[in-house]
């Protein structure tokens, strides 16, 4: 049930401009926040009925972080892989490689990375979701577990109709054919895709306000001209976000000078000819850009989506965060995938976007604690399509927040809110989580969903996905040394930058 009218009285209420935080109260009325105000003053005239009381004596109340990139599909798949660069990760990790899962496990996973997303403070997820099988039965059970939940999500289907891994073109020249088949994939048609996503948005016209829909091609190398126009148009027509991945390793950065050599190379002015560079779109990593690139995006107002955790554990490279903040492109900031971060979780994306800015410049950068924590809230909110409505607590906001408690050593002794956010906190603080008005976490219990029946439920699941996911991992092996190998031929390629730090 969602509460009707909520008050949090006592908190001290963060706010981006000031690293000392006041008392305020903050008065909820359906799914929005009606009031921000001085103790005592949330409330002018009657009490609205069924008024619940939240003491927030000792705690910040704290805006719920946006998970600006995210994929539900491998929640299962957390803490089993390590020290694979991208592409051999990948070819454990595709959901294609798997087949079709059952219902309880599709609810299962959902419901496990929301949790972990809610627990961390996140309150709005965007899930770039790889439909296996793409049919109406699984978009149904998915999108059914997030309103069980009670999270915010921005739902994508992920489409790619070019099959090929992206470091293929690198490989060495002796793979062998049924391992060669297994890099390459196989392609599927564009137009059957996008018919079946222009469908699945128009039969499920009616979603709860907590859920929006986006487009999503997986990635431009992986897309052909008439998937990414074909999207562009849907976009335009349904006034949609679009959210892709763009140069997360260098792989695809190499790609991108022979693939859109017509282009000089860049695969941003490839989406500028497809129509995808325009205000709505947000590129996921944007590790290997061009300087000329990142003032394109700024011009064209794209937002990105950094990924930093993922990008170290897959050895992708460190993005260049200053100089997108430099040119003013609008940052958010995403966990990504459950099998190469291992964890949603927005305090370790914060404070690894900051202190990574050390790793490339021993000078002050500018990139701070403040940064981290729009890129988290507000930045997220724009570049999903939510601006003015998650990411600030203010009257007229959709109520959704998380309430720290403030006697966690991270906070012993209470300095400075915002650093101690992006620098002490792990998640251990958060108490209480709000979204669109609702309590969905209260004193660290989820009371949306039963946790023990699911840890039941997911002891009884994991033997069997343990088993078909070491029977993946296992085909993949004598893979390996080929990728291995396409991998070191692209380091050798120069793209004209470099994100390593060799
Ligand atoms: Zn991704």
């Amino acid at each position: 049930m969602t509460a009707a009218s909520l008050l949090s009285r006592g908190g001290l209420v963060f706010d981006l401009d000031d690293d000392a935080p006041k008392p305020r109260d903050i008065l909820v009325v359906g799914d929005r926040i009606k009031a921000v105000a001085d103790p005592g003053r949330a409330i002018e005239g009657d009490v609205p009925p069924g008024l619940e009381v939240i003491d927030a004596t000792g705690r910040m109340v704290v805006p719920g972080f946006v998970n600006a990139h995210y994929h539900s599909h491998d929640v299962l798949a957390k803490g089993l892989l390590e020290d694979m660069p991208f592409d051999v990760w990948a070819l454990h990790s595709q959901p294609a490689f798997f087949g079709p899962r059952g219902k309880a496990e599709l609810r299962m996973r959902v419901l496990l990375g929301a949790i972990d997303c809610l627990r961390n403070g996140i309150t709005t997820v965007q899930d770039m979701n790889t439909l296996v099988p793409q049919d109406e039965e699984t978009l149904d059970v998915i999108l059914a577990a997030y309103e069980e939940v009670g999270m915010r999500v921005v739902f994508s289907i992920a489409l790619r109709d070019i099959g090929a891994l992206d470091v293929a073109p690198f490989l060495p020249p002796d793979v062998p054919a049924d391992i060669l088949a297994r890099i390459q994939g196989s392609d599927r048609d564009p137009i059957a895709d996008l018919d079946f996503v222009e469908r699945q948005i128009k039969r499920r016209g009616d979603l709860p306000s907590r859920m929006t829909w986006a487009l999503s091609p997986s990635g431009p190398q992986r897309s052909s001209r008439a998937l990414l126009e074909g999207i562009a148009d849907i976009g335009q027509r349904e006034n949609l976000p679009i959210f892709t991945h763009v140069y997360e390793t260098k792989a695809q950065a190499a790609k991108a000078r022979v693939l859109y050599a017509a282009q000089g190379g860049s695969m941003i002015r490839w989406l500028d000819e497809v129509g995808l560079l325009r205000p709505g779109t947000t590129l996921a990593h944007c590790v290997w850009l061009k300087p000329e690139e990142i003032a394109m995006l700024a011009g064209r107002s794209v937002s990105v989506a950094h990924n930093p955790v993922s990008n170290m554990k897959l050895k992708s490279g460190i993005a260049p965060m200053r100089a997108l903040a430099c040119e003013g492109v609008n940052i958010a900031l995403g966990c990504d995938n459950s099998s190469c971060g291992d964890c949603q979780n927005m305090f370790q994306a914060m404070k690894a976007f900051c202190l990574l800015a050390a790793a490339t410049d021993p000078q002050p950068t500018g990139v701070l604690a403040a940064g981290a924590m729009r890129a988290a809230t507000i930045g997220g909110a724009e570049a999903l399509g939510l601006k003015g409505a998650v990411g600030e607590l203010r009257g007229g906001m959709k109520a959704d927040m998380m309430i720290v408690d403030l006697s966690d050593p991270a906070y012993m002794p209470f300095n400075n809110a915002t650093r101690q956010l992006v620098y002490s906190e792990s998640g251990r603080g958060v108490e209480t989580t709000i979204v669109d008005g609702r309590i969905v976490m209260r004193d660290r219990r989820m009371t949306t969903v039963d946790e023990a029946a699911l840890r039941e439920e997911l002891a009884e699941m994991m033997p069997r996905f343990r088993r078909e996911f070491a029977t993946v991992a296992a085909a993949s092996e004598r893979a390996k040394p080929y990728l291995l190998a396409a991998n070191r031929n692209v380091a050798a390629v120069d793209v004209g930058v470099n994100r390593f730090l060799f």
